[in-house]
């Protein structure tokens, strides 16, 4: 499907956030490929999840996209960060934001990845297993402490409680645990897995977690807080979907249901849903081949670059060529920059004909895509640029 260049949304779908003349220019600038963030979406996509959560406090999960750009227009807006290693605090510090505020939610981390953490002043950790409370203990009992549940939703397209989570049999043992080590729970937290298509979904979590709440509070154990994670999803190739509006909307409803009458702090952590689609790719075709009657093109950007998310984040991008005239459509086949014949970013996409040094945008690359691209074959990863 060929997506027209911005136009007005009714539902949610991939949109190029700019135009092929600002991509010629900027690519003439900067080089390509260049993943280009637009600061006028992030801004808008941030301020609807606000005021469409509202009392929910926001925390960006860096992992999604630790790119400046990104981090210091959150920063600005008033956004929470979410983080994982010094690395990803490092990146969210040097935009701006303090350490104090941060949330750590990786459940199981390396003594020197809390240290690091701790010693910067981040104070609010994650954890989901017995082992990870001993080493809290001995390295830093002072923290606050929200405990990971395995929860995870129909309709996610990415499972998040595969590897992390306690299961709800065990969450009481888990809070004697920290209590008998002198350590503070504050709340729980949980993912409902990434790419989460039916808000509809958290209901049935929520609900499930709020047995673990009131077994929790039976036990004497008073919380807090309750992290309802990240999950909101992002349109990609094809996908027409809800707006982010309306999605948050209904899983704010069902907060209220669900947890309403508690006085609790809430918080989510939304790495795609917030970030994926106010990036666009540029990129760049390099190279053309007639092969068996199917035409090749090799573009300047592949699956080990920012195409990473067609592996890890098992997602498919819509890519768009520049067609005003309305020239009649071919299958091809896009191919990346490197030398393994793996490198293959799609078989099935209809394009105009092109020429080498043709420009092509493929939107929604904000989330899970430079973020998990290598340089190997020595090429480099793409660059970025931000836009108004
Ligand atoms: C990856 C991750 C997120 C962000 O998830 P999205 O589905 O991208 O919103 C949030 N919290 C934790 C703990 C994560 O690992």
């Amino acid at each position: 499907m060929q997506t027209d260049i911005l136009t007005p949304q009714l539902l949610r779908s991939a949109q190029s956030v700019l135009s092929f003349d600002q991509a010629r220019e900027l690519g003439e600038r900067h080089g390509t490929p260049l993943l280009v963030v637009s600061k006028s979406k992030l801004v808008q996509t941030y301020r609807t999840m606000r005021d469409h959560l509202p009392g929910v406090e926001l925390f960006y999960a860096a992992k999604a996209n630790p790119n400046p750009f990104v981090l210091q227009t959150l920063y600005e807006e008033g956004c929470s960060v979410d983080v994982c290693s010094h690395g990803e605090l490092i990146a969210a510090k040097q935009a701006g934001f303090d350490p104090a505020g941060m949330l750590h939610t990786h459940p199981c981390k390396t003594r020197q990845n809390l240290l690091d953490c701790y010693n910067e002043g981040v104070r609010l950790f994650v954890f989901d297993n017995e082992p990870e409370l001993d080493k809290i203990k001995t390295h830093t009992p002072d923290v606050q402490l929200l405990l990971r549940l395995a929860m995870s939703a129909d309709s996610s397209l990415i499972n998040l409680s595969a590897k992390f989570g306690a299961h709800p049999r065990e969450v009481v043992g888990l809070l004697v645990a920290a209590r008998s080590r002198g350590l503070n729970v504050k709340g729980f937290s949980f993912h409902v897995g990434s790419q989460c298509l039916n808000p509809g979904d958290y209901r049935r979590v929520l609900e499930r977690v709020r047995q673990c709440w009131d077994e929790a509070a039976e036990m004497g154990f008073e919380l807090e807080v309750l992290d309802i994670g990240g999950g909101f999803p992002a349109p990609y190739r094809d996908s027409e979907m809800m707006t982010l509006a309306t999605y948050c909307d209904s899983v704010s409803a069902s907060l209220s249901e669900v947890f309403g009458d508690l006085p609790i702090r809430l918080i989510a952590e939304p790495g795609r849903g917030l970030v994926a689609e106010c990036v666009t790719l540029v990129t760049q075709v390099l190279g053309k081949n007639l092969r068996s009657g199917l035409n090749w093109y090799i573009i300047d950007d592949g699956i080990y670059g920012s195409f990473s998310g067609k592996i890890f984040d098992h997602v498919d991008y819509n890519v768009i060529a520049e067609n005003p005239f309305g020239r009649p459509l071919h299958p091809c086949v896009l191919a990346g920059p490197t030398c393994d014949s793996s490198d293959v970013v799609a078989r099935d996409q209809m394009l105009p004909e092109m020429n080498v040094g043709d420009l092509l945008l493929v939107p929604t690359m904000g989330a899970y895509a430079g973020a998990s691209a290598c340089p190997f074959n020595g090429l480099p990863v793409a660059g970025s640029a931000m836009i108004a």
